[in-house]
């Protein structure tokens, strides 16, 4: 196995396979290396399935960006025959002065992006088991879908291999140097040389980016599949803001209708918001997943290439993965050209500092 490259990186989730993916597609010989295997569930891309949507109440900078990763995550299923993403619309519902309402419109607006505004009894007209509070109001657009998280990284890293990348899983980095014109990457013994280096090791970051530890506060976010009560008509993905924080949930799949709390929640607490919102979906747990959720003071990602030339992202905060495709072109793009014409100065740690 060889253990020089043109660009090592470590951590193999969702950004680490996409990178991967771009820089070996570019011709570059990439070392991956992985502590824990293909596509598990024990870091923060576990779980089966992600949003992806396009209206982003969050900021509308990442308009560009997901507009995008959906058209790479449609050439990656192109090229893999694997499918990705299905495209079953979104309703994101709450408050209509609170933060996702006014967000997602402003982002549509911003970008030209297809939606209409609906009130609380057209958004259950139209998806009778959501339940609006009476107050509520939503945005409605088509391009938003569920993405199968694990087929996701696993069609990158097949694209990867395809294209020459060698990876190394059930491998620890233990730590890493500058090293004369490149680096050195170091796990139980084995030394790995090369020419660029991107960290995208997820929660695990700040362990080799010292420098983020002040900025990320890690958390155990469990994920509920729910039996429906009653035969469930078609749904779209969906968020609703409430008193209690955002919930957000997916269309019924073979392991049931899958609900979550846009942050750490115990089953009575979801339980809670089902009952009042989707009470279809109060039925039999059928299963659980927790996942980590990396977080920064701001809610948005850093993605970077330090003055020392290591090129890292920690893509986070909840609503990452959707953005993963797009991620590792913009990481092949910093490790092998220093540069990246994609729109990411807002992304810039520098923000926590200036
Ligand atoms: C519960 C939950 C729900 C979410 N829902 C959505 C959603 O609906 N839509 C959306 O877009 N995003 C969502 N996100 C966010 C998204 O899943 C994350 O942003 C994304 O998965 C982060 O990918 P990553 O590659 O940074 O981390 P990971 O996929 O965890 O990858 C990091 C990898 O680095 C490896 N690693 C770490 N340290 C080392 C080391 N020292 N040596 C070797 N390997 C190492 C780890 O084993 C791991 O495989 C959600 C997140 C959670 C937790």
């Amino acid at each position: 196995m060889p253990t020089t490259a043109d660009v090592c990186v470590i951590g193999l989730g969702a950004m680490g396979s996409a990178a991967a993916k771009h820089c070996a597609a570019r011709g570059a010989r990439v070392i991956g290396i992985e502590m824990f295997g293909r596509a598990h569930g024990q870091g923060s891309s576990g779980g089966r399935t992600r949003v992806i949507r396009l209206s982003y109440f969050e900021h509308p900078d990442y308009v560009p960006l997901l507009r995008r990763a959906w058209t790479l995550w449609r050439a990656l299923e192109e090229e893999s025959g694997a499918h990705l993403l299905a495209r079953t619309g979104g309703i994101y519902m709450g408050p209509p002065d609170g933060e996702l309402v006014p967000g997602a419109r402003r982002s549509a607006e911003t970008h030209g992006l297809v939606h209409e505004l609906l009130d609380a009894a057209e958004i259950h007209r139209r998806h009778p088991p959501l339940v609006p509070d009476p107050s509520w109001v939503g945005i409605a657009e088509a391009e938003a879908g569920v993405l199968a998280a694990e087929r996701c990284i696993e069609a990158h890293l097949r694209a990867a291999e395809r294209a020459g990348a060698v990876f190394h899983f059930g491998k620890r980095v233990d730590r890493w140097r500058v090293d004369g014109d490149g680096f050195a990457v170091e796990t139980a013994g084995t030394t790995y040389a090369a020419s660029s280096l991107v960290i995208t090791a997820g929660p695990w970051i700040a362990e080799l980016v010292p420098s983020l530890a002040p900025l990320l506060r890690v958390e155990q976010v469990p994920l509920f599949w729910f039996d429906p009560t009653a035969p469930v008509s078609r749904l779209p993905v969906w968020i609703a803001e409430t008193a209690d924080g955002g919930y957000y949930g997916f269309p019924q799949d073979e392991h049931g209708l899958k609900v979550a709390r846009h942050g750490p929640a115990d089953l009575e607490r979801v339980r809670a918001f089902v009952r009042r919102h989707l009470p279809v979906a109060d039925g039999a747990l059928r299963s659980t997943h927790t996942c980590l959720y990396t977080s920064t003071p701001d809610g948005h990602f850093v993605i970077e290439r330090r003055e020392d030339r290591v090129v890292y992202a920690s893509p986070c905060s909840g609503h990452g993965f959707k953005f993963s495709t797009v991620v590792g072109e913009i990481l092949a793009d910093l490790a092998l050209d220093g540069v990246t014409a994609h729109p990411i100065g807002f992304l810039s740690a520098a923000r926590f500092t200036s």
